[in-house]
């Protein structure tokens, strides 16, 4: 699109707004035009050969309306390491991916769906859905802290699941699941050959 089409897209959506908006549009030097794109949630991150995973936002690529991006990719991270600190030997790499693997995907679909979901809250069209959730979210304008709210990022069922979540936990808990011989069949390799 050229310069000229973003800059009549854009007065095109703020035609309604206040004066100075428009002017402040018209006087730019230059519109960039930044499309928000997603990764759509994977099945699978670890390799079969258990010696490579994909973490971060080349795994789950999110919509910014939680702020969660990045905070995902440390939450992969702190789970990786925490499984590679209970692995001793080589049968117990691949079923440690594995279980990561397992462990982020589940948490990292929700965050993703969450996120879209808060953006479509936020980009409600005025009429009566844009009513009702302003007036839902009116008290945590006050300053009450919501037990749920259509905006999830502020209210306390927000807050316990997507901003207090405990990942080492997570593995300490499947660890403790995965027994020896569920990780020696994960492995992939057979018992006499381990070392
Ligand atoms: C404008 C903006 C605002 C954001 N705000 C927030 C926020 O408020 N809160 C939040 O949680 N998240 C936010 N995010 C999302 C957050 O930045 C990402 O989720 C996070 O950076 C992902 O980290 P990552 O390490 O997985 O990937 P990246 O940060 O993308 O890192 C990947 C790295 O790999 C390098 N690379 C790529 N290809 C190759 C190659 N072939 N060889 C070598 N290196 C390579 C890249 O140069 C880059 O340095 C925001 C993102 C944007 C764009």
């Amino acid at each position: 699109m050229s310069q000229e089409e973003l800059t009549q897209e854009m007065l095109s959506y703020f035609h309604n707004w206040d004066p100075t908006l428009m002017k402040i549009v018209q006087k730019k030097k230059s519109i960039h035009n930044w499309p928000l794109f997603e990764v759509e949630p994977l099945e699978k991150w670890a390799s079969d050969s258990g010696k490579f995973i994909l973490i971060g936002d080349a795994a789950h690529a999110m919509v910014p309306y939680l702020s969660m991006g990045v905070t995902m990719a440390v939450e992969d991270a702190a789970t990786l390491c925490k499984a590679l600190s209970y692995v001793t030997n080589k049968r117990d790499l691949k079923p440690a991916l594995k279980l990561v693997e397992k462990l982020r995907v589940a948490r990292t679909k929700k965050v993703q769906a969450a996120s879209l979901a808060n953006g479509r809250v936020l980009h409600l069209c005025d009429g009566p859905e844009q009513e009702a959730r302003d007036a839902a979210m009116r008290p945590s304008v006050d300053g009450a802290l919501l037990e749920q709210s259509p905006y999830g990022m502020s209210d306390r069922a927000t807050q316990d699941w997507c901003y207090g979540h405990d990942v080492e936990r997570d593995v300490e808990e499947a660890w403790a699941k995965l027994g020896r011989s569920q990780r020696i069949h994960a492995s992939g390799l057979p018992e006499a050959k381990l070392c």
